[in-house]
């Protein structure tokens, strides 16, 4: 982990978005550098190697989608992290981006402080940015109102044992491994599948729902992304 400026690249041909993406990066404490075209941006990429780059969906030249499976088919630029910049009315795009490997989104017109605190998010997760200490077998979350006891499969909310079953606790544990991410129902089904039961993309809302019951006052950071999937919302995130 360094202390060197993280190096974001900004993927966007309308000049305006760039330039206000590139003010607050650079006001967050980022480095940032902007390119208007896919193929100038891959040619820089495999050049220069940023740490998480910003990427708009509908370029000129290529499609964002290409460049995404591009970049996670390789090797040497697999690790990068990628922020999504979507239109209304692209949420298949998104979830179509996020199997293919992006990490995150925003939605145009989005708040600078979101895509901020999206950015300093994988950045944290990718280690290039100072992450908060581990937390050993249990994940604390929500200021402590949430306590997920991993090795003993437990939840504890608001301090009281909540008994969730073996599909509601693991997704529950997946969506908490990493808040403010969004996870498509297929991803959830695939890393929960197995452990207890068979899932389709329609008993994953049944068991969210069962589950939010379960956790209460706590339900509403178990987030509904509409058109995509469901996230664990980012305390540490302001929503403006
Ligand atoms: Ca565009």
């Amino acid at each position: 982990m360094s202390n060197a400026k993280a190096q974001v690249l900004i993927i966007e041909d309308e000049p305006e978005i760039a330039e206000l993406i590139e003010f607050h990066a650079e006001r967050a404490g980022m480095r940032p550098r902007k390119v208007h075209s896919g193929r100038l941006a891959m040619d820089l990429i495999r050049r220069e190697k940023p740490d998480v780059i910003v990427l708009d969906l509908m370029l000129p030249d290529l499609d964002g989608l290409e460049i995404c499976r591009k970049l996670k088919q390789s090797d040497d630029t697999r690790s990068i992290p990628i922020v999504m910049v979507t239109a209304k009315g692209e949420e298949s795009d998104v979830v179509a981006g996020i199997e293919l490997g992006a990490d995150d989104y925003v939605t145009k017109p989005f708040s600078p402080r979101v895509l901020m605190a999206r950015l300093r998010n994988v950045l944290r997760r990718a280690g290039v940015i100072e992450d908060a200490p581990a937390s050993g077998e249990r994940m604390i979350m929500v200021d402590g109102r949430l306590i997920i006891d991993i090795d003993r499969h437990e939840v504890l909310c608001e301090g009281k044992k909540t008994d969730l079953t073996l599909t509601e606790f693991g997704i529950l544990h997946y969506l908490a491994s990493r808040p403010g991410f969004v996870r498509t129902r297929d991803q959830i089904i695939s890393a929960v599948h197995g452990k207890s039961t068979v899932l389709s993309s329609r008993t994953v809302d049944v068991h969210i729902t069962a589950l939010r019951r379960k956790i209460g006052e706590l339900s509403e950071c178990v987030e509904t992304v509409r058109g995509v999937g469901y996230r664990f919302a980012d305390s540490g995130m302001d929503d403006a």
